[in-house]
């Protein structure tokens, strides 16, 4: 005891120096006074794994389910008694059913001393089913916690954001959150050959096996010569992606295509009676009653994909905002002067005139939203904001933003492997 308490001290001494030589000036505590009672905390803990076995106790073989391969096949293999396999079945039954293990998932057999005691049943990459029968039978239900590792990525662009990512060995992951962030001052269907991208982000881990990433805490994006930076910023009242100024990357859509409100006449519905077609159809779409020749306006900035005439929907103006914003106006009664395919358009811009072609009573504009290709309510979706960051946030921003531009600009560019 008089020994244990003599290298307990030893370690807080070395544990006061270590962190003494280390505290910031202005972090030193000055009555933080360590006693006898919360020694215990800095005890050493033996080490165990994410399953919570003691790693110097317990050995484990892992190994993936086989096709046509039950726990009770596993178990034979590795020496349990059908007798004692049937028992932790029967005892099991009311807690897990053991049944639906699947070929893929992994599992490990943990040994005490060369004995098996213990199945863990990974369903999941972060749930778990962990069966013991060292002495009575303990059936639990486990999560496995998840870690967050900051990462640094970056690339040329050759191909595609896709195929740089892949091709450096990063998470697939990680094409898809940037182009989310960057969704509305990018093009990701226009990309050009040596546009790049530098990121730090976190990945999360369980245990030691890549399940996902976590936020992308900030990125670069040069595209056609043009640099753009995102900052994350997250604390109780504000979260989001944000320029060095604070303007948020999210662009919003104008709730309408008007200049003044005008009258729904026949709202967006899975299914509604068609006046021409004289039977029930979805309209997938907003109907506004605005007199002929009302000028409509686009509802963001974007790319006219489509200005022609064509059948029911009389002519029909698309535009994509982004990769997963599209709109589309139909029945105009003609299109404002520079308005065709491939034409770029901002926000307010009127696109083309209120009027009745294609299958329409009267003149009415159909106004169409989609969202990842989905046509959704405009008047009830939950729009992108863009509101700008508070100024009250604005200092704790700059701090972060005066931290990842550090980051950022010591990050060299990885040059792909060229591939065929
Ligand atoms: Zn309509």
């Amino acid at each position: 005891m008089q020994k244990a308490l003599t290298i307990m001290a030893f370690i807080l001494i070395v544990t006061v120096i270590f962190f003494g030589i280390n505290m910031e000036p202005s972090d030193t505590p000055s009555d933080k006074v360590i006693t006898i009672e919360n020694l215990e905390e800095i005890k050493p803990v033996p080490p165990v794994d994410f399953y919570g076995f003691q790693k110097d106790l317990f050995t484990y073989e892992e190994a993936r389910v086989q096709r046509n391969e039950s726990l009770y096949l596993i178990l034979r293999r590795h020496g349990l008694s059908p007798r004692q396999i049937y028992n932790i079945q029967q005892e099991s039954r009311d807690k897990v059913n053991l049944n639906r293990m699947m070929p893929g998932q992994y599992y490990r057999i943990y040994y005490y001393e060369d004995e098996p005691v213990s199945f863990i049943w990974r369903q999941s990459a972060t749930q778990y089913v962990s069966l013991g029968w060292q002495d009575d039978l303990l059936v639990e239900n486990g999560s496995i916690p998840i870690n967050k590792k900051m990462k640094e990525a970056t690339g040329v662009i050759h191909n595609s954001l896709y195929q740089s990512i892949l091709s450096n060995g990063y998470s697939r992951y990680l094409g898809s959150e940037l182009a989310e962030i960057f969704a509305w001052e990018i093009d990701f269907f226009a990309l050009r050959q040596g546009d790049h991208y530098k990121v730090y982000y976190e990945e999360l881990y369980a245990g030691d096996e890549l399940i996902g990433i976590g936020d992308i805490k900030a990125a670069e994006f040069q595209h056609r010569g043009q640099v753009y930076r995102a900052y994350h910023f997250e604390n109780d009242q504000r979260r989001g992606y944000f320029d060095a100024d604070g303007n948020s990357l999210e662009k919003e859509l104008l709730k309408a295509p008007f200049r003044y409100n005008q009258r729904v006449s026949s709202g967006f519905s899975a299914n509604r009676f068609h006046p021409i077609l004289q039977r029930n159809r979805p309209h997938y779409g907003t109907d506004y009653a605005a007199p002929e020749g009302t000028p409509v306006l686009a509802v963001g900035d974007g790319v006219v994909t489509e200005a022609q005439r064509r059948g029911g929907n009389g002519n029909i103006v698309q535009i994509r905002h982004n990769a997963s914003y599209r709109t589309a106006y139909l029945h105009l009664s003609g299109f404002a002067p520079g308005i065709r395919r491939g034409a770029k358009v901002e926000q307010g811009q009127v696109i083309g005139y209120v009027g009745q072609t294609g299958l329409a009573t009267g003149p009415h504009l159909c106004y169409r939203l989609y969202i990842n290709d989905r046509p959704v309510n405009s008047v009830t979706a939950d729009l992108p904001a863009s509101e700008s960051l508070e100024e009250e946030f604005m200092e704790e921003f700059r701090v972060i933003i005066h931290r990842m531009d550090d980051i950022l600009n010591q990050l060299e560019l990885v040059e792909q492997i060229a591939s065929n």
